[in-house]
């Protein structure tokens, strides 16, 4: 079974982000990027569906600018196979993505497609439904177990109640939560070893995918800044703050 696996390059999850003076966007220039972290889940648990002898070979995707490459020589490090980078300066909204990968999917043929749940940068959690729905495909989002077998995947989802289960057929599209696995990290010897390994790079209009932006950004603010705090001598000075100032926040 082949696995197709969509890897973001986005700020790293450690880097306080900034907005852009002009409030267009948040500032990327001299900024750490790595992997979306749940891209980095999606990698991991296609390379363990590898050493359980259940996939045959793990195909890594990403579109975007030409730096992408550093996400998707990370992912083959970690033990993908082979990467494809979709190479364009344009802004990527979910929907241009969703078709891009629908486009590999076709040239491909895997018979299972894992995203992460959401990109940390954009947070839509758009992509791998909008694919699923472009290539009339089941989909089993919000995974935190995913066991296949017979044609089948059983996918454990998080869901506000609990854990939920389902079984879906073969070809899905699976998107990871947090929860799933936790990633490995990557070794010296495995990135030296993922230089030799192939990489295609391919242009939107090369896969008749039209990636203009259909939504424009209006405005991106920084969240307002949080109040000190204020210290209280005793528990009596306490109370009468709770009293007196608490309010209730609905
Ligand atoms: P989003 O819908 O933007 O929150 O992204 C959900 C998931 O879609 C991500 O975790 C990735 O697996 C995938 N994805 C989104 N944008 C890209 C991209 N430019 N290249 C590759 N995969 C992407």
């Amino acid at each position: 079974m082949k696995i197709l696996v969509a890897v973001k390059r986005v700020v790293d999850f450690n880097v306080k982000v900034r907005v852009r003076a002009d409030g267009s966007g948040v500032e990327t220039a001299n900024v750490k990027m790595s992997m979306n972290p749940f891209d980095e889940i999606a990698v991991e648990e296609s390379i363990r569906l590898k050493e359980a002898g259940i996939a045959t070979e793990i195909v890594v995707v990403s579109c975007g600018v030409q730096a992408c490459q550093e996400t998707l020589r990370t992912a083959l490090a970690l033990g993908a196979d082979r990467a494809i980078l979709v190479e364009t300066e344009v802004e990527l909204q979910p929907l241009a993505v969703a078709k891009l990968l629908r486009a590999i999917v076709q040239k491909e043929s895997p018979q299972l497609v894992i995203l992460g749940k959401q990109a940390i940068d954009d947070d839509c959690n758009q992509t791998g439904q909008m694919l699923a729905a472009l290539l009339g495909w089941s989909q089993g989002t919000f995974a935190s177990k995913v066991k296949i077998s017979d044609r089948k995947a059983e996918v454990t989802r998080e869901v506000d109640g609990g854990l939920e289960t389902i079984s879906i057929t073969m070809p899905a599209v699976v998107t990871t939560d947090l929860r799933l696995n936790e990633p490995r990290y990557v070794t010296l010897p495995n990135i030296m070893k993922a230089k030799k390994k192939h990489m295609e790079v391919l242009k939107p209009d090369a896969l008749g995918v039209d990636v203009t932006p259909r939504l424009k950004t209006l405005k991106v603010e920084e969240p307002p800044k949080r109040k000190a705090g204020a210290r209280v001598h005793d528990a009596r000075a306490l109370v009468a703050k709770l009293r007196n100032e608490a309010k209730v926040i609905a």
